[in-house]
């Protein structure tokens, strides 16, 4: 085996600690992560962790001592920085959880639950994301089961009949209850992307999209399927594909075929996904393509950032940041749902998924 092999050896444990310790406090101001007093002092160091800075929070505080890595998604790893550095840069360049596990010689579930949180604090700089201007919209249904469900596969019943590989699809529209979830995307010709996993495509599905999506006065260009036709609100204009018109001078929806193109070469990495984390997926591409005029390190650097900040790490933990959790409760995802209430431990740690 070559030594390059393993690169994140390669690294010191003091260089990638000062560069961790630069990131957890730049722009943000040393204060106590419990109490959030600013009153705090150094308070010595560790010898099994060299270059990793203590702080104690003094008087009128909780007095607790604390480090760069306390309340982050870091905090408490077993493994080094460098492992998780070369992590998010692996994950920027879409690979799958088994493959950076593979890379880093870490267990899959561990380079799964890494990949999910992760993923969950990069949807932290897509929130509440508005598009402008004139805006392309398009529909696509993503063939997606349930994946990783079956405790131990193979043997234990599914309680559905098993999809098989090559099986023909359905006719027609795709559903959520049909494994077929459809996704819609804006794209503004202004620059900035929106990709949002549903349930179905009903005018009612697709109105609410595009009230959360875009801002008020846009102009909208699709296609000719009829639950665009009766979105109210913005000007909207379509091309008929059925009668071969895919441009008319300056309506058509090219971009958003174009991202779609896109969207599922880096969905065919992961050999199928399951359709309760199909939004998490979606996000995250969203969030590679809004910044993709950055280098993978860049994306690495600002999802690390947002890792190391308490609020949006116990929030990536939960899964707070997938579209659907907070405000877009379409897909039935197992935070909106109590009885998958179990879940809230996943991902990872335990395999007690629930058939949904
Ligand atoms: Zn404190």
């Amino acid at each position: 085996m070559s030594i390059v092999s393993h690169l994140h050896h390669l690294f010191t444990p003091e260089t990638c600690q000062a560069y961790i310790h630069t990131l957890r406090w730049k722009d943000r101001p040393l204060q106590c992560p419990r109490c959030q007093s600013l009153n705090v002092g150094p308070w010595g160091t560790y010898h099994a962790q060299p270059g990793l800075k203590r702080y104690r929070c003094k008087e009128k505080g909780c007095k607790r001592t604390f480090n760069d890595l306390t309340g982050t998604l870091l905090d408490g790893s077993k493994r080094s920085l460098m492992h998780w550095i070369l992590a998010t840069f692996l994950l920027c360049l879409s690979c799958s959880s088994r493959r950076i596990a593979k890379e880093l010689g870490v267990h899959v579930r561990t380079g799964y639950r890494w990949c999910w949180w992760l993923r969950n604090a990069a949807l932290s700089y897509e929130m509440g994301r508005k598009l402008a201007g004139t805006v392309e919209a398009d529909d696509l249904y993503h063939t997606a089961g349930h994946k990783g469900q079956a405790k131990t596969g193979g043997t234990k019943a599914l309680g559905r009949q098993p999809r098989g590989r090559r099986k023909k699809r359905e006719p027609g529209r795709g559903h959520y209850d049909k494994d077929r979830p459809a996704m819609i995307a804006w794209v503004s010709r202004q620059g900035g992307v929106v990709i949002q996993a549903t349930r179905d495509f009903t005018v009612k599905t697709v109105q609410k999209a595009a009230d959360l999506t875009m801002q008020a006065g846009s102009k909208l260009y699709t296609d000719s399927a009829s639950s665009y036709r009766l979105i109210t609100g913005y000007a909207h204009d379509s091309v008929n594909h059925t009668k071969k018109e895919y441009a008319r001078g300056d309506v058509h929806e090219n971009r958003a075929e174009c991202l779609f193109s896109l969207l599922k070469s880096y969905l065919r990495v992961f050999r199928g996904v399951s359709k309760t984390n199909l939004p998490g997926y979606v996000g995250f591409f969203q969030f590679l393509r809004n910044f993709h005029q950055l280098t993978a390190f860049e994306q690495a650097e600002m999802i690390l950032y947002a890792a190391l900040d308490p609020a949006i790490a116990s929030r990536a933990r939960k899964g707070e940041f997938v579209t659907c959790l907070d405000h877009f409760k379409l897909l039935q995802c197992p935070m909106c749902d109590p009885l998958t209430e179990r879940r809230r431990k996943l991902p990872g740690k335990s395999q007690d998924h629930l058939v949904l």
